[in-house]
Parts: C-alpha cells; structure tokens; sequence
C-alpha cells in the first residue's frame, strides 16, 4: 500500500467517525481519490465501477461537466442565502422544472438539505394539517421494514429499526402494516381498517412500489392502490417517499407514476441534484398548503434549515432534471432496463438464487444462504465485488445494481459477469 494511502487511513481511523459504522469491527476505510462517469478510483490507482450509483444519487455519473458547469456558474454569482425572507432564480425555475415532471395535484415545493429531512418535513405537514384544523390527529401508518431515514421522526417511521433501541421510547407512535403481495391484499385492507377505527391516524408514509433499505423489496401495486385508497377515504394524508425511487429509476420519472392514485406529499432527494451538492424538496397539494394558509401564524410551517434553497443545489437539480428528460438519457434507460432483464432470465436458472426481480434500471435478488444485514459473510460478499473492481453493497443476502443512467453496456455487463462469479463463489 502506498505511504500515501497508509497516512490517509491511519489519520481517518484517529479523527472521524463514519456513518452506519461500528468501528471496533471496522479496519481502515479505503480512500477514493476520485470519481468519473460510473467509476471510483481509489489512491492506489484502482478502479470500479460504481455499481449503485452511489446511494442511487449520482445518476448522471460522477463530475458531470454539464451539472459541474451549471454549478460552477452559478456559484460565481450567488451562492447561499437566507431562504426565509429572500427568494432567488434558480429556486423558482427549479419550482417551475420540478412542478412539471411531478404529478399535478403537487403544486408546492418545500425545500430541505437531504432525504431524511425530506420525509421529516412530509410527516410534520401531515401532522400539523391536522392540527390547524383542530383534529386530533398523531398516529402515523407506514409499511413494515420501510426507511425514511436517520432524524428522530423519519427514523420512527422506519421499520428498519434493529439498530436504534435506544431511541424506541422517544418514536412517533406507528401503527405498521404488510406489504401487499396480491394475496394478502384483502387481509390487509381489513386489518387497516381496523387500525383506522382504533387510532387517531394522522398519515401514511410508504415508498413507492420498491423499499430501498430493505433490500430492494418489490410489492404489489393493486395492494397500495387498495390502501391508499382506503387512506383518501379516512382523511389520512398519503406521504410517498420517494428518496430512492424518485426521478427515473423505476422506468417512469416517479415511482407514483406507476399508480392511478396519487400522494398528498411527496418526499425527494438524492439523485434530484445528481450527487453533486445536497439537497431535498417536499412537495405538496393545494389541499395540504391551504390548511396552513392562514392569518394565524403559528399555523405556518415552521420549519426550516440553514441551506434551505441553497442556490448551487437548486442550479445541480436544475441541470440533472435536463438531463433526465434528454432523449439520451431516456434510451440509456430503456437500454439498462432490457440489459436487466435479459440478465434476470440467466438469474432465475441458477441454482440458490431467489426473489429475481427488476424495475427500470433496479436489478435484485436474493442468495438462498444465510446472511446477517452487516454480518461477516456479508462484508465479505462486498469485499469479493471490491477485489473485481465493481462496487456494490448487498443488503444482507440481497445483492442489487442500481447503475447509473449513463452506464456502459459493456460495464453493465461486467457487473453481471462479476455477479455470476459471486453465486458460484457464496453458493
Ligand atoms: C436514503 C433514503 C432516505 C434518507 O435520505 P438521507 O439523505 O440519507 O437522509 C429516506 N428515504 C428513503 C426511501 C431513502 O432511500
């Protein structure tokens, strides 16, 4: 290893603490020098492909120069800015650009700084609509095994919740679900409505057709029609989260977009300003907005974050929504989209594996081997990826590709070779 490289870990390992990380079982993390297009090039001169898009943000690929130059020009003429009190270009062409590709009955635009804001803000609305309309409204539904991130209400709502005892007495009371799979659709109904008559349901918060941190779930789309539904009914406000499904990655540019209901609120970040600066926006209907439109100001939204609106984010999203609605970007989809699909079919003949299945540019399965989510044999699985030069993080036993829109035929297809050469290793 070179000196270098060394310096960097041992420095590493003596000041930061890492996200998502148990340190005392963690080595040294390895220090990437630099990212283009699909690739990471760590300081030893190594490559990979970036098999993940990085946390499916960089979908345009790594230092895109249209989303570099949209940024770089932008900071040279105005670059943060109180966002309570100001306004400024980028912010509302960016709500002009947004609100057209988003389905109509969205038609305000929150800004925030990251995915888990993006829903905190989308639970807080939901339970504040209710509110001002005096209704005592506080218990939230959200789907078994759901994420919607970190902060103390988003990760309440997550039932990713193994790792955050220490919080569970603090958490928004949640009532949770299971996911539709077509033949508990029914059950399902019966058991929400059930919850309705017992609880004070205030909101729903689901992602979209595909649970991300869970391991790239699929479920049934009639089935979150059905609850939806149910939940228009009821008065209970529908919050999509769609953080990880939002702006082309399940074929269409939102997930919603798959279904003949819409959400009240929907929550996006990630790939919205293509990995370059952070962000996240919640959006929300007319119906939603107006109940906080009032003379009284305490039925404002009081929430807000320092880089609220920051104009290099607003500049990276607008840039990246240009590319997502490019014809180039948009046969790039459908190209990965059948990539995936013809690798599915080689998939589904081997033997210990399950559960193939993909949507857009998604591709998941499941090894039929035991696996903890963050356990030995996982880490190694990653690490088998890593040594062929393909950077992908199974979830536990599910592996998954979530490459980035501009990926290479030739490189998707290095992933699927590496992915071949992995089941017969683990299996
Ligand atoms: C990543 C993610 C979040 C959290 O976003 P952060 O930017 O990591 O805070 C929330 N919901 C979903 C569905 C996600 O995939």
């Amino acid at each position: 290893m070179k000196k270098r490289t060394l310096a960097l870990m041992q420095e590493d390992k003596k000041n930061i603490w890492h996200p998502l990380t148990q340190h005392k079982l963690v080595e040294g993390l390895l220090p990437v020098k630099k990212a283009k297009a699909e690739r990471l090039y760590d300081t030893e001169g190594r490559s990979y492909i970036d098999g993940i898009a990085s946390w499916y943000t960089s979908m345009f690929g790594h230092c895109h120069p249209k989303i570099i130059d949209a940024v770089t020009d932008q900071m040279k003429e105005l670059d943060q800015i109180v966002f309570s009190g100001f306004t400024h270009e980028p912010a509302v062409k960016l709500s002009q650009e947004l609100l057209e590709i988003l389905p109509d009955v969205q038609t305000k635009l929150f800004f925030n700084d990251n995915g888990s804001t993006a829903t905190e803000v989308g639970i807080k609305m939901a339970l504040q609509y209710h509110s001002n309309r005096g209704k005592d409204k506080d218990v939230l539904l959200a789907f078994e095994d759901g994420f919607h991130g970190d902060t103390l209400g988003a990760m309440s709502a997550s039932g990713l919740s193994v790792y955050n005892g220490a919080f569970e007495k603090h958490f928004l009371e949640v009532k949770r679900i299971p996911k539709p799979n077509g033949n508990n659709n029914k059950v399902i109904i019966e058991q929400l409505e059930k919850l309705i008559a017992e609880h004070r349901i205030a909101g729903f918060i689901y992602e979209p057709l595909v649970q991300g941190a869970a391991g790239m779930k699929f479920y049934n789309a009639e089935g979150l029609e059905m609850i939806l539904q149910t939940c228009k009914e009821n008065g209970i406000i529908c919050i999509a989260d769609e953080v990880m499904t939002g702006f082309g990655k399940t074929g269409k540019l939102f997930a919603s977009d798959h279904l003949s209901i819409q959400p009240d609120i929907m929550c996006m970040s990630k790939a919205l300003s293509a990995g370059m600066v952070p962000m996240g926006v919640t959006s929300c209907s007319d119906r939603i907005y107006q109940a906080f439109y009032a003379d009284e100001i305490e039925k404002g939204l009081f929430h807000g974050h320092t880089y609220t609106g920051n104009p290099l984010a607003c500049a990276a999203a607008l840039a990246s929504i240009d590319l997502l609605r490019s014809r180039r970007i948009q046969q790039n989809i459908t190209k990965i989209e059948q990539l995936n699909k013809d690798f599915a079919k080689k998939l589904e003949k081997k033997k210990n594996v399950i559960n193939v299945r993909t949507m857009g540019v998604i591709l998941a399965f499941e090894l039929d081997v035991e696996m903890a989510r963050y356990g030995s044999l996982r880490n190694e699985l990653y690490q088998f990826f890593m040594d062929k030069g393909v950077f992908l993080r199974p979830l536990g036993n599910t592996i998954y590709v979530l490459p980035p829109f501009i990926i290479k035929g030739r490189n998707l297809q290095r992933i699927h070779k590496v992915i071949l050469q992995c089941i017969k290793k683990f299996t």
